[in-house]
C-alpha cells in the first residue's frame, strides 16, 4: 500500500467560515432536487407545458406538481396562461430563472462528458457555430479556471449558517440507480449532503474527521455520501495512515468538472439570493494574475463570454427562452 505523505490540514475554522458565508448551500438549498433539476432542464430546452414535461421526466404527478409550486414560489418560474376553459397554464423562466443558464449550461457540459443519460440536443453556440461546452475563464487575464488556481477571501457580507441547516436537514435515501455509469448531475446536486461535501472537497476539506468537524455532520451520514460520490468516480480514495487505516478523499477529474457549476450557483446566489442585490459572498482571487475576479462563463470553442440569446439547440430550438 501506498501512503501518501502527510499534509498539513487547512485551516478549519477558515473553511466553516467560508463555506458559512458562500452563497452556494442556499442555491442548492432552492434547486438541489433531482426533480427540481430535470424540470430545470427540460424547461430550458423549450418544454413549457404539465404533460410534456411529464412524459419527459417520467416522475409522479404530483411530484411534479410540487416541483412546478416550489420554482414559481422561489420566482425561477412563472405561469402563463394558455387556455381558459378549462384554464391551462404553461410555465416559464422569469429573468431570476433565465439568469440560471451558467449553471444549467455547466450542467449540460457536465453531463455531455461524463454521462451516458443526457437530456435533449445538443446547445450550439451561435457565435461561432460550434457544438457548446462551457468552461470558467478569468474575467482579468481570460485563461481557464480551474479550482485549484482559486484562492478565497471572507466578504464581509454575513451568510446563512450552515451548520445550522445541518441538524434541520432529515437525510434522504440516495437515489438507487448510482452505479457511476449513468450518473446526471442531478444525482450529486439532487441530494444536498452530497452537495455540500462535494463543496468541502472544494476548499481542500479532504479527511473524515476534518469534514466532520468543519461542518458538523453526522458519521453516518457522511459515510454514505463519501461511498456514493467515491463509487460514482468524484472523488477518489487515498490511504495517508495505515495503522489504522485512514483515507484521505481527492476529487478526481469528473469531481473537478464540478468546479464550474459551483462556482455559476454562487454567482447567481449572490446576485439573486443576497440581502444586497450582487453583494459577492466570497472574494475569488485568482491565483496566475492575482487579480480578484468573477469568474466568466465561456465557450470553449471560441472562447468568448456565453450570454443568454447565443445558446441554441442543436434541432434549431431557441434555448432559455423567458
Ligand atoms: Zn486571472
Ligand atoms: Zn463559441
Amino acid at each position: 500500500m501506498t501512503v501518501a505523505k502527510k499534509k498539513p490540514s487547512p485551516p478549519f475554522t477558515e473553511v466553516r467560515r467560508l463555506i458559512k458565508s458562500s452563497s452556494v448551500t442556499r442555491v442548492i438549498d432552492l434547486i438541489g432536487d433531482r426533480s427540481i433539476l430535470r424540470v430545470l432542464q427540460e424547461v430550458f430546452a423549450g418544454s413549457h407545458r404539465f404533460e410534456s414535461l411529464q412524459k419527459s421526466i417520467g416522475i409522479a404527478r404530483n411530484t411534479l406538481a410540487n416541483r412546478l409550486l416550489q420554482l414559481v414560489n422561489h420566482r425561477i418560474l412563472r405561469r402563463v396562461e394558455y387556455q381558459n376553459n378549462p384554464p391551462r397554464s404553461e410555465y416559464h423562466l422569469t429573468e431570476r430563472g433565465r439568469e440560471l443558464y451558467g449553471v444549467m449550461l455547466h450542467i449540460d457540459t457536465w453531463e455531455r462528458r461524463w454521462s451516458g443519460d443526457m437530456a435533449g440536443p445538443p446547445l450550439i453556440h451561435t457565435l461561432c457555430g460550434h457544438r457548446l461546452e462551457a468552461g470558467l475563464a478569468c474575467g482579468k487575464c481570460r485563461k481557464p479556471i480551474s479550482a485549484h488556481d482559486m484562492t478565497y477571501l471572507d466578504s464581509p457580507s454575513s451568510g446563512h449558517g450552515v451548520a445550522q441547516r445541518v441538524h434541520k436537514r432529515r437525510a434522504r435515501g440516495l437515489h438507487p440507480a448510482d452505479d457511476g455509469t449513468s450518473l446526471n448531475v442531478a444525482d450529486v446536486l439532487g441530494d444536498w449532503w452530497s452537495s455540500l461535501v462535494l463543496s468541502l472537497t472544494f476548499f481542500g476539506v479532504r479527511r473524515f474527521k476534518d469534514m466532520q468537524e468543519t461542518v458538523g455532520i453526522a458519521p453516518n451520514i457522511l459515510s454514505s455520501r463519501l461511498a456514493h460520490l467515491t463509487a460514482c468516480g468524484i472523488l477518489g480514495r487515498r490511504a495517508y495512515q495505515e495503522m489504522p487505516p485512514r483515507y484521505e478523499y481527492r476529487l478526481t477529474e469528473k469531481g473537478l468538472d464540478f468546479y464550474p457549476q459551483n462556482i455559476a450557483m454562487m454567482i447567481w446566489g449572490d446576485r439573486w439570493l443576497s440581502a444586497k442585490k450582487g453583494f459577492a459572498s466570497l472574494i475569488l482571487k485568482h491565483k496566475p494574475c492575482g487579480a480578484i475576479i468573477v469568474p466568466r462563463t465561456v465557450c470553449r470553442s471560441c472562447g468568448k463570454e456565453i450570454t443568454l440569446g447565443d445558446v441554441r439547440t442543436e434541432t434549431g430550438v431557441p434555448w432559455a427562452m423567458p
